[in-house]
């Protein structure tokens, strides 16, 4: 039997299209069409969750909540129609790994879901003490070291914290706030110059533009390449 996917949609056209191409790729689908039967069917041999927003009952960003409390490991991939930026952004701090706003592409929604399921394969590998890597960027916290193709690149604190934040989630959505948050222990005050200054800095020390994907009013995602 293939990896489970629990697709909550209450669109029947959209969630009857996706379940046949995501059963195509040999995955195990089952479908719902409500928040409620969401969470009643998150067993174990759920992989990964493909959660739309806006659904009938209970809102999409609670029940990304609670299976989050249920299944803290659990990847999960909401789907959100357009202008929703603030739902997103509200999705990710709800523990949601990334989105997905609609339409998007099938084979983005594929390669998407493919990132979480090897993400999460390897959390559940990973020991504490070994470095974070994401393609050839590695991040030795302990050490406080990183390289890019084995070279070591030279950074400042923040930059590196930075960089470890956005590796240790590779493949997935860290918001702004996530990162002032962390980083800078201060909640977003809307000032982006910092934040920007280190990022442009950061860029070009691993000299990896297409690794940190800018996802405008949202945050960033490491991509691993
Ligand atoms: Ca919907």
């Amino acid at each position: 039997m293939g990896t489970g996917i629990l697709l909550v949609e209450d669109d029947e056209a959209i969630s009857s299209g996706l379940a046949r191409v995501l059963d195509g790729q040999g995955y195990a689908v089952r479908r719902v069409a409500t928040g409620r039967g969401a969470l009643g069917r998150l067993d174990e041999d759920v992989a990964l969750v493909v959660l739309d927003l806006g659904l009938p009952d209970i809102d999409g960003i609670e029940v990304c909540r609670r299976l989050r409390l249920q299944r803290p490991e659990l990847p999960i991939l909401i789907l959100s129609a357009r202008d929703q930026e603030l739902d997103v952004v509200a999705g990710l701090d709800a523990g949601a790994d990334d989105y997905l706003i609609k339409p998007f592409r099938l084979s983005e929604l594929l390669a998407r879901i493919r990132a979480q399921l090897r993400r999460g394969a390897e959390m559940a590998t990973a020991g504490d003490t070994k470095p974070l890597s994401a393609g050839d960027v590695v991040v030795d916290v302990r050490a406080r070291r990183a390289y890019v193709a084995g070279q070591e690149v030279e950074l400042r604190p923040r930059e590196f914290d930075l960089l470890a934040l956005l590796v240790a989630e590779a493949g997935r959505v860290v918001t702004r706030d996530r990162v002032m948050h962390e980083i800078w222990n201060t909640d977003w005050m809307g000032s982006t110059k910092t934040l920007d200054t280190h990022m442009a800095s950061l860029r070009q020390k691993l000299g990896r533009p297409q690794a940190i994907t800018t996802l405008r009013g949202v945050g960033y995602r490491f991509e691993g390449v």
